[in-house]
């Protein structure tokens, strides 16, 4: 199972970790971004979550009663609108979340996550060398053709 592998890769598969569906924003490089703040998911290790709210507090994410921790949703549909804002830079995928993860009813927050494989829509700009770059982060990327209604519907 490939994602199996992956568990194995990143030492995560003792903690019993999740995968939950994710929106990015790339950047000039093809790099995922996170889509609030712009945190940059590295290609060659998992991306650990932090808490923004230093000024109140200094507990490890996620944390109850708080926003923190890396973002997660049980179904794709959650981030429709995450999607359909600047579209031409927003691509899609699902991830691996573990270490403290805490379960909510649309999804997780957790504390570290990788993703686990990404699809590049067609409204985003140089989709072909987008999806050519994301390949760095070692997952499967998939382009995505536009429907044929889509095509023909104005
Ligand atoms: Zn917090």
């Amino acid at each position: 199972m490939r994602i199996g592998r992956i568990e194995s890769a990143w030492g995560a598969e003792a903690l019993r970790p999740a995968v939950g569906w994710k929106v990015w924003r790339v950047d000039e490089e093809a790099r995922l971004l996170s889509v609030l703040y712009g945190d940059l998911w590295p290609v060659d290790e998992p991306v650990r979550a932090t808490c923004r709210r230093v000024v109140h507090s200094s507990h490890e994410a996620p944390a109850r009663g708080c926003e923190c921790g890396i973002h997660a949703g049980r179904e794709l549909g959650a981030w429709d609108h995450y999607l359909a804002i600047d579209a031409e830079s927003r691509v899609f995928g699902r991830v691996l979340l573990w270490g403290s993860t805490l379960e909510g009813a649309h999804g997780w927050r957790a504390a570290e996550a990788r993703p686990v494989e990404i699809y590049v829509p067609s409204a985003v700009t140089n989709q072909e060398e987008v999806a050519e770059g994301l390949r760095a982060y070692g997952v499967p990327v998939h382009v995505l053709v536009p429907l044929r209604e889509e095509v023909l519907v104005p």
